[in-house]
């Protein structure tokens, strides 16, 4: 690389920024988390940014996300080839992680040659947690490298501690009887292991010890939480049970960043109805960008929704029962207005006309989170959701349903107290209409829910705290970059 940092700058010019390099995995969930982590670089820590997509299949909330990054125009965004799954040999019925695996790394040669391509090498390389095995580029250029966990730290510890659990475990995760431990963190219960540990003969589950193994090829770990929210498993994840080992360098909490709220995100419609209802008295039910249910859950939770006599906006996808994950690849496609109302019950639409608004497949969720007429969220726990949630003072119902959903239901409810839920879990048994008619009451009505609301309130001011200048977040980000400064120098001076 030919420019130095440290060198002085005798001509009096700007001093040359740094350029990151950021890589983002396919899928809504992982692409909103790193447009945001890019912005801040750019907004707040002086960076360049340009940003590597490997599309899922073009969908037109994907598209929108990548154009409200665009404007004002922060950072530059580089869309891959969609990769050749097919070629590669990927099932239809692939599992996700598998599917994500492979998708990222048929994109490889691709990514390659859009570094080669740029006007100048990056002086940083950030990967999201399914383009591990990219890290080698950053080796390649010489350039420092990170890894970027869009989620939270015992999801981490979870992780980096599978190889271990692999050794020492005998037999399926989800039969053990004990819980499964995690030095320095809360042991997991193993019903609420991450998708990728539900079967260990899948091809997911390897995929997903590659991974764990692979993030120590990072010089340091990015992660989107901060230091308030889960302290004890931070420090866990920093002493040296991890360090060294699972972990090459520091963890960065560098959360929460979440998308900043559109002036007009909601529409007229939307914000005159949203601005009709008393304050903190709709519940939000959405399942994030793939979040799916049988049709016999579907019409329960109508029916308790209906039940409730609570006001609510439903962010509705038709059922698909093959997974639970449905339509993660592609949101916002399938089933008109007419197709969805035929899997609720007859007439809801006109009993709940003056309580309820139905929007079909895809809509303004972090909009709808920041009306001050949102009181409530069922939710299906996914991180960002979670984190937009509690950065607009909202308690949540969860309703885990895939990935890390369950472990994080857990941790909300048992560690961070800010949402309740259903007695089983909904991937395991349906919720009937009447436990989906108690819960609606409680989070929006009852005293429960007037506490927990009280609570969010309480983390949204650390969470806001954290991410202004001086706070934890900010901090770190700029530790980050200091790091990587010296990095960058030593590796000048090396060759
Ligand atoms: N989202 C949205 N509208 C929808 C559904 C989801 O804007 O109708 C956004 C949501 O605000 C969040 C992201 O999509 O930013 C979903 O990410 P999350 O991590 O919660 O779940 P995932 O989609 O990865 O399961």
């Amino acid at each position: 690389m030919d420019f130095d940092l440290f060198s002085s700058n005798s001509s009096m010019e700007k001093p040359k920024k740094l350029h990151a390099a950021l890589l983002s995995s396919p899928g809504m969930g992982h692409l909103i988390p790193i447009m945001e982590l890019g912005k801040c670089l750019v907004a707040d820590h002086g960076f360049e940014v340009t940003i590597f997509v490997v599309p899922s299949q073009a969908s037109r909330a994907e598209a929108e996300i990548i154009d409200s990054a665009m404007t004002p125009k922060l950072l530059d965004i580089v869309e891959l080839p969609a990769p050749d799954l097919t070629a590669a040999g990927l099932g239809p019925n692939a599992s996700m992680v598998e599917r994500l695996a492979v998708m990222m790394r048929e994109a490889r040669s691709a990514f390659r040659s859009a570094l080669k391509a740029m006007e100048a090498p990056p002086d940083v390389l950030i990967v999201d947690l399914f383009g591990t095995e990219h890290l080698c580029m950053g080796d390649e250029l010489r350039i420092p490298k990170y890894v970027y966990v869009p989620s939270n730290a015992w999801f981490l510890a979870l992780l980096l501690h599978s190889p271990v659990l692999d050794k020492e475990v005998k037999g399926e995760y989800v039969d053990q009887t004990e819980l499964l431990k995690i030095p320095g963190c809360k042991p997991v219960r193993p019903e609420d292991v991450v998708d990728p540990m539900l079967d260990r003969s899948n091809q997911q589950y390897h995929e997903y010890l590659r991974i764990a193994g692979e993030i120590a090829m990072g010089d340091g770990i990015l992660l989107n939480v901060w230091e308030d929210l889960q302290a004890e498993t931070l420090a866990a994840l920093r002493n040296e049970e991890f360090l060294g080992r699972a972990v090459n360098g520091p963890v960065y909490t560098v959360g929460p960043l979440i998308r900043p709220v559109r002036p007009a995100g909601l529409g007229k419609e939307l914000l005159e109805w949203l601005d009709k209802q008393p304050r903190e008295s709709v519940l939000l039910v959405s399942f994030g960008s793939g979040g799916t249910m049988s049709a016999e859950q579907l019409a329960e939770l109508a029916w308790g929704l209906e039940l409730s006599r609570q006001r609510f906006i439903w962010i509705l996808r038709k059922p698909i029962v093959e997974s639970l994950d449905g339509s993660f690849f592609d949101v916002g496609k399938g089933g008109g207005d007419d197709e969805l109302s035929s899997f609720l019950p007859d007439g809801f639409a006109v009993r709940t006309r003056d309580v309820g608004l139905i929007i079909p497949l895809w809509g303004p969720q972090l909009d709808i989170l920041s009306h001050p007429s949102v009181g409530g969220f069922l939710s299906h726990c996914g991180w960002n959701s979670t984190l937009e949630s509690i950065v607009n003072g909202v308690p949540m119902i969860a309703w885990p349903l895939y990935a890390e959903q369950r472990q994080n239901a857990t941790l909300l409810a048992e560690e961070i107290g800010v949402v309740i839920r259903p007695k089983e879990l909904p991937s395991k048994k349906i919720v009937g209409r009447e436990e989906i008619e108690k819960l609606a009451r409680m989070i929006i009505a009852k005293k429960e829910g007037h506490q927990m609301r009280a609570r969010v309130k309480e983390l949204k001011s650390t969470a806001e705290k954290a991410v202004t200048k001086g706070g934890t977040s900010y901090e770190s980000l700029r530790r980050m970059k200091e790091d990587c400064k010296m990095r960058i120098h030593q590796i000048n001076k090396a060759h």
